[in-house]
């Protein structure tokens, strides 16, 4: 298996090719085709596995092939929420490196720093917002970012989130989603709490386990 099987598109497959991947990881191979359909994901998967690769690459897809080609403000149609900091900048890495040759633009927020370098990159306009939830709703609050646009979500290392405490906050932000919209839960485990909490997100979904 290979991924010009997948039917990615081009310019992906050019940046993945130059990234030195040669074959897609178990969980890419099994993740992206359900991706690639639209359909939600439930990965139980942990860090090391490709797990990045999986779901960005679909959702580049997705983005390139239906980019507007208005000249109109770029909308944040993507959103990535992920526990840490490392992390959030480890994703918006990997995500600018598979999107390089694509006009997809995305952009990585998290606490602990000045909001205002941040605002100014929102400001100019995403297509791909990378988040960790504090942040992300304290920017929500002060109505510089709307989620109405959002039309792919990822929820990463749910159980980590979970154990920090960010329970409430991811409610919060799931509360604020476009009904219409595809999903995407990841943890490394599944306990009850973890169960409950992926309900609240995925729609009829697939389940993938690494
Ligand atoms: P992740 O699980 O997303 O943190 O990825 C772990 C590491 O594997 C990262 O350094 C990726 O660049 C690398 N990687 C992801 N997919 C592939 C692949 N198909 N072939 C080789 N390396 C990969």
């Amino acid at each position: 298996m290979t991924f010009k099987d997948l039917g990615i598109a081009l310019p992906i497959l050019k940046a993945i090719e130059e990234q030195g991947y040669t074959n897609p990881t178990p969980i890419q191979e099994q993740a992206i085709p359900i991706l690639l359909n639209k359909k939600d994901l439930l990965g139980v998967a942990q860090t090391g596995t490709g797990k990045t690769a999986a779901f960005s690459i679909p959702i580049i897809h997705h983005l390139h092939n239906s980019q507007e080609q208005t000249r109109g403000k770029r909308r944040i149609r993507t959103l990535i929420v992920t526990p840490t900091r490392e992390l959030a900048i480890q994703i918006a890495d990997n995500f600018t490196a598979y999107s390089k040759h694509t006009h997809i633009k995305n952009t990585v927020i998290f606490g602990g720093v000045k909001q205002s370098r941040q605002v100014n990159a929102l400001r100019n306009g995403v297509d791909a917002l990378i988040a960790t939830p504090g942040r992300l709703l304290d920017l929500m609050n002060q109505n510089i970012i709307s989620l109405r646009d959002i039309e792919f979500v990822v929820l990463d290392e749910a159980d980590q989130m979970l154990d920090m405490g960010f329970i409430h906050d991811i409610k919060k932000i799931i509360a604020k989603l476009p009904k219409q919209r595809q999903s995407l839960f990841f943890s490394a485990t599944m306990p009850s709490s973890i169960v409950e909490l992926s309900r609240t997100l995925l729609g009829e979904f697939e389940r993938v386990t690494i």
